[in-house]
């Protein structure tokens, strides 16, 4: 282990994937029943390769903590998924599409992977189409689109704002007829402790079921690990609750690289923080930038009447609002890209204009939308003396039938009618970029051990644009490796079931034990809840949307201590061997505060700005992120050597052939 062969094919971009699956080897289909895969998550990106290698014949078990696979974090995307279809004639392709993911990454991924990525994202589409998902459909029947952040183009298929949920059902339903043809045998309530290493091949994990506490044993020829992103390292996020990094974080421990630590993506529009009592964030789509327009008060003297209460926005005319995104950059206007629209909304409220309470909001604003479409919906249904009032209801229908169910949890949470005023959002964390460092094939640095969707690092480089997590977990899982892993297991056929009753099993369930013993046996002075607040503290305000060294290496001091405290005083009540919600957070707290601090020294060595990585350093004169393409155009690899303090950096240099590298501009 040590060097980084990314095992790119060799030949012309647009020729490689097609390429590789020629050359690559394969298991006959008689074979594929001796062999085992285990399938450590079951969001879209695992269900749906959990799905694929049953149809394959391989025999699957999947593993999941919540009480059902139709509960992954996947349900909550909102927004859409991507792909090149050019259904609307507007100038997309395979090619613009990678341009884009590599241009919105801030060329900091890999060219071989984002092209293979835009090159199957259509059979997505097509595949979900035929399980069934109900994508939004134009009057005519056709599959209808909307724009995302970052392009030019409209290609993002979606379910009103339910896109995740209608995608996982596919997959889910997809994976009940292989549970039910037996080919998947699904734990559903088990929590993924350890992954076990056979002559230095990943054999199998060490699994807790959650309901009994009882620690088990599974066995098969590969691992993969599709079990998320850590965001929730930063307590607040738009995460779901039980996110976290365990899975991921436990292969890293075994042998597994772990990629761009650092490299989170700050989602800009989201419900601002209301005080210290939350632990959840809620997200508004970036579908809703598509008609909302983004402003703040042009004046101080306003923003700061708003915030007392004294003047409404609806009050304030519009020479007095700077729609600053539209300002900034004319060509993208609201739909720049996510790092971008988070940084200009920090700037403003920094400088003061912010509209809530807390100075942390600024406004999303949907009555021009509402009165366009109002106009439009007028003329369309011969209403020739329409007045004000009549559009703006027409108007109000038609954006109630585009993003009614965002609306409405607007409106549960805030008690504001969006409709008639506009929302109030502000950036939060919303997805980790960083992950476990996988080759072309996903395979992680340990042999057998492959990641997919959001748990690898693979093709987002510095920043994630909208609607392509989706794409890009559904092309790993339907796409991608039920292709790559028959080049491992191709050597399998004849190894016959991995036992479980060998000395690496023994060793890996006595660290899993030995571990929980030391949590339950601490002196029980803070609840865990106090020391993932203190860590998702020192992430945001050191290693949020801006960095600076200074801030950094005081982050990586104070996580370490933290993580010292909570060794010792942590408060772990109830038993080890029942179920104990307890004790399940304080081992993924116990991993956040070892990935926090990693994550604060990636960002500390990564001296330039890029994507979602802002270090105050390094910025142009109008504040925009300056890269340094000579210095760091490359993957950050880092291996586990006990300590986070103590791990090792590798390099993955990126090589570009096929896009020109340039500053990214989006005015
Ligand atoms: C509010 C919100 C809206 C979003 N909207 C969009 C959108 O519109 N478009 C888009 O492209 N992306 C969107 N995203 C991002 C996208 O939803 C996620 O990146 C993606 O769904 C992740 O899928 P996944 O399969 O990799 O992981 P997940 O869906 O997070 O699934 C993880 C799985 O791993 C399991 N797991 C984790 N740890 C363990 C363990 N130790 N043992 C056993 N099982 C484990 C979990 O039980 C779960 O089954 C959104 C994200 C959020 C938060």
């Amino acid at each position: 282990m040590g060097i980084l062969d990314s095992k790119i094919p060799s030949g012309p971009l647009a020729e490689k994937w097609t390429k590789h699956k020629n050359e690559i080897n394969l298991v006959n289909p008689a074979n594929k029943r001796n062999i085992d895969i285990i399938v450590v998550g079951t969001g879209l990106a695992g269900g749906s390769a959990a799905a694929s290698f049953a149809e394959l014949g391989y025999n699957v078990k999947t593993f999941c903590y919540q009480d059902s696979p139709r509960r992954a974090h996947s349900i909550a995307a909102q927004g859409g998924i991507n792909a090149s279809k050019n259904y609307q004639g507007d100038g997309d392709s395979d090619y613009r599409l990678f341009y884009d993911t590599v241009k919105g990454g801030d060329y900091r991924s890999r060219e071989a992977n984002v092209y293979r990525l835009a090159e199957v994202s259509g059979n997505i589409i097509d595949q979900c189409v035929s399980q069934g998902v109900p994508f939004a459909r134009d009057y005519g029947g056709l599959l209808d689109n909307r724009s995302f952040g970052g392009v030019l183009v409209s290609r993002t298929f979606y379910a009103k704002g339910q896109t995740g949920q209608q995608l996982l059902l596919g997959a889910y339903a997809a994976m009940n007829r292989q549970i039910h043809r037996g080919k998947i045998k699904s734990y559903t309530r088990h929590e993924m402790l350890d992954l076990v290493l056979v002559d230095g091949k990943a054999r199998g994990i060490i699994a807790r079921d959650l309901v009994t506490g009882e620690i088990e044993r599974h066995s098969a020829h590969a691992v993969v690990i599709a079990s998320g992103g850590y965001g929730n390292l930063f307590f607040l996020s738009t995460y779901c609750m039980g996110a976290n990094v365990m899975a991921a974080w436990r292969t890293h421990r075994r042998g597994a690289f772990f990629a761009n630590p650092c490299f989170t993506q700050i989602h800009p529009t989201c419900i601002p923080v209301s005080g210290d009592h939350q632990s959840k964030l809620t997200l508004m789509s970036e579908s809703l930038r598509n008609d909302g327009r983004i402003w703040v008060p042009k004046n101080l003297d306003d923003a700061k009447a708003i915030r007392e209460g004294k003047l409404k926005p609806t009050q304030l005319k519009e020479e007095d609002r700077d729609y600053y995104l539209e300002r900034r950059y004319p060509a993208f206007g609201n739909l720049v890209p996510r790092d971008v629209a988070s940084r200009a909304a920090k700037e403003r409220c920094d400088a003061g204009y912010g509209v809530n309470k807390t100075g942390e909001a600024v406004y999303l604003d949907f009555d021009a939308a509402i009165m366009r479409y109002g106009s439009e919906k007028a003329l369309t249904t011969g209403l020739k003396d329409a007045d004000d009032a009549h559009i703006r209801k027409l108007g109000e229908e038609v954006v109630e039938a585009k993003y009614g169910n965002l609306f409405q949890m607007y409106e549960k949470i805030v008690d504001e009618n969006p409709y008639k005023t506009p929302m109030m959002i502000y950036p939060a964390v919303h997805y980790t970029m960083g992950g476990l460092w996988v080759d072309y094939n996903l395979q992680t640095t340990i042999p057998g051990c492959y990641a997919a969707g959001e748990a690898n690092f693979s093709d987002h480089g510095a920043n994630r644009l909208g609607a392509s997590a989706l794409m890009q977990g559904l092309a790993d899982g339907y796409f991608v490796l039920p292709y790559t892993i028959g080049d491992f297991l191709a050597d399998d056929i004849r190894t016959g079931p991995i036992p479980t009753d060998s000395e690496e099993f023994d060793k890996a369930e006595k660290d899993v034990l030995d571990k929980i013993n030391r949590l339950m046996s601490a002196k029980g002075v803070n609840s865990v809840d106090y020391y993932h607040k203190k860590l998702g503290k020192i992430m945001w305000n050191k290693c949020g949307m801006s960095r600076n060294a200074e801030g950094l290496k005081e982050a990586i001091k104070e996580i370490a201590a933290l993580r010292k405290d909570f060794w010792e005083n942590v408060k772990v009540p109830g038993a080890a061997n029942d179920k104990n919600q307890e004790l399940e957070k304080a081992g993924r707290v116990a991993d956040f505060l070892e990935i926090g601090e990693l994550f604060a020294m990636d960002a500390l060595e990564r001296n330039e700005s890029c994507g979602g990585h802002f270090r105050e350093e390094y910025q142009t004169p109008e504040g925009e992120a300056l890269r340094d393409d000579k210095n760091f155009k490359f993957v950050s690899a880092w291996e586990y050597k006990g300590e986070p303090k103590d791990a090792k950096l590798h390099k993955e240099n990126l090589i570009y052939e096929n896009i020109e590298v340039k500053t990214r501009s989006y005015k």
